[in-house]
C-alpha cells in the first residue's frame, strides 16, 4: 500500500527504521541503471572536509571516471595540507575558491553523489546550489539523522567511516574489477581517519575485511599512516603543547575537560588548516575523561568539536546547544557568541548533566 511518501523518503525509512543498516536490492539496480549511461557526475562532501570525506570522494571519483563518466569532485572548502597528497587530489575543485566554476559544473550536473554528508546546512556555501538542482541525488553516508532530500540513501550508522560504504558501493555496482591501487589508497585513508586508526568505530569484523582486502592492492600503510599523520610543522606541535601546558581546562566533577584557541594565538603560532584536528581527543587519554571539546576562534563564528567515551551523546548536545550533529561519541558545532561566552555557556552546562556524565561513561569502569 502506498501511503503517499515520496521514494526517497520511504527508502529513508526503510534503511534506517524498518531495517537499519540494509541496502535495498532495487534500489541498487536503480542506481546502476542510472549509472550504465556515461554522465556529468559532481562528487561532493561536507564542509571543512577531513579524510573520511576526502577519501570516499576520491575513491569514487576513480571508480566512475574509470567507468567513463564525467567526474567532478567538488569540495565545499579549502582542507588541510596532509590531505592533499590522495590520488586525484588535483581533480578536487574547491567551491569557496572557484564559485562561478564549480556552480556551473554543479548546475550542470547530471547526477550528484553526497558523500559523508547528511544535511544540507554542511553544504556552506553550496547549499544553495545545490538545492536547485534537477540532477539524481545520491547520499552514502554513515551519519544519524539525515536531513538531505535525495533520491537514493545509502545511510548506515554501522559502517565505520563513508569509505567502508563506498567500498561496498563499488562491490555493489559489480565493480570489483575496476578496483585499484588509487582507489584503494583513498579509502584506506578514508577508514584509518575515521576509526582514529582503528581504534574506534572498528568493531565490526567486516571493517577489517575491507581494510585487507584494500591492502592487496599493493599500497603501502605505513607510509599512508605517516603522510597524514607524520606531516606537520614544527609550530603546530609547539601550539598542541601550548594548548596541552596552558589552555586545557579539566572539570573532573563533570568528567569534562576542553581547549580552546583564540585567533591571536592560532596567528601566533602560524596556523594552517588543519593545525587543531586531532586536538580534541587528547583530554580524553586522561583517567576519568569522558567528555571533551575543543573551541577555535575564526572570523565570523567559533568553530567547536566534541568528542565522548561511553553513551553520553555529544552529537544531540551539539545539535541542542551549538547548531552542530555528528555522530555519537564525535560530533562538532559552532556559535556565534564571543569565544569566552561560547566557554561560558558550555561550563554553565555542565552541572545538568552531571548524573549524566556519571552514570553513562563507560569511561569511568
Ligand atoms: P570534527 O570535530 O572532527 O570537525 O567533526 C566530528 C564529527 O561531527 C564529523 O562527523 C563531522 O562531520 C560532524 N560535524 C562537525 N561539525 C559539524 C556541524 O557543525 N554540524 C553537524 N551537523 N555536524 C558536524
Ligand atoms: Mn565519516
Amino acid at each position: 500500500m502506498d501511503c503517499g511518501l515520496s521514494t526517497s523518503l520511504k527508502l529513508f525509512i526503510y534503511l534506517t527504521i524498518v531495517k537499519p543498516n540494509v541496502v535495498i536490492v532495487e534500489e541498487i539496480k536503480e542506481i546502476k541503471e542510472i549509472l550504465a549511461i556515461p554522465s556529468k557526475i559532481v562528487i561532493t562532501s561536507h564542509l571543512n572536509p577531513d579524510g573520511d570525506a576526502l577519501g570516499s570522494m576520491l575513491g569514487l571519483y576513480w571508480f566512475l571516471k574509470n567507468e567513463g563518466h564525467d567526474v567532478s569532485p567538488v569540495s565545499p572548502n579549502d582542507y588541510p595540507e596532509f590531505l592533499q597528497w590522495l590520488p586525484g587530489n588535483d581533480a578536487v575543485i574547491d567551491f569557496a575558491r572557484k564559485k562561478k566554476l564549480a556552480t556551473k559544473i554543479i548546475e550542470e550536473a547530471e547526477v550528484i553523489f553526497f558523500l559523508d554528508h547528511n544535511d544540507p546546512k554542511r553544504g556552506g556555501d553550496m547549499k544553495e546550489v545545490l538545492s536547485l538542482t534537477k540532477a539524481k541525488k545520491i547520499m552514502i553516508d554513515h551519519h544519524p539523522y539525515p536531513q538531505l532530500d535525495v533520491d537514493f540513501a545509502i545511510s548506515r550508522t554501522d559502517a565505520s567511516s563513508t569509505a567502508e560504504l563506498i567500498y561496498e558501493f563499488i562491490q555493489d555496482m559489480d565493480g570489483n574489477k575496476l578496483m585499484n591501487k588509487d582507489i584503494a589508497e583513498c579509502l584506506y585513508t578514508g577508514i584509518m581517519t575515521d576509526t582514529g586508526c582503528f581504534s574506534y568505530n572498528s568493531s565490526r569484523k567486516r571493517t577489517f575485511e575491507i581494510a585487507a582486502h584494500l591492502l592487496t592492492f599493493d599500497i603501502n600503510k605505513d607510509e599512508i599512516f605517516r603522510k597524514v599523520y607524520d606531516n606537520f610543522s614544527a609550530q603546530r606541535m609547539r601550539l598542541l603543547g601550548y594548548c596541552l601546558n596552558e589552555k586545557m581546562q579539566v572539570y573532573p566533577e563533570f568528567h569534562t575537560a576542553f581547549i580552546s584557541l583564540t585567533i591571536e594565538e592560532q596567528e601566533r603560532y602560524n596556523f594552517a588548516v588543519g593545525d587543531s584536528e586531532g586536538f580534541v581527543n587528547y583530554p580524553l587519554s586522561i583517567k576519568g575523561i569522558c567528555f571533551t571539546a575543543l573551541f577555535v576562534e575564526r572570523k565570523d563564528k567559533i568553530k567547536i568539536s566534541f568528542r565522548s567515551r561511553g553513551a553520553f551523546p555529544s552529537n544531540s548536545f551539539s545539535e541542542k546547544y551549538f547548531s552542530g550533529g555528528g555522530h555519537l561519541n564525535a560530533a562538532g558545532g559552532e556559535s556565534i557568541l564571543s569565544l569566552s561566552e561560547t566557554i561560558q555557556k558550555f561550563i554553565d552546562l555542565l552541572p545538568q548533566y552531571a548524573q549524566e556524565l556519571n552514570s553513562k561513561s563507560d569511561c569511568l569502569q
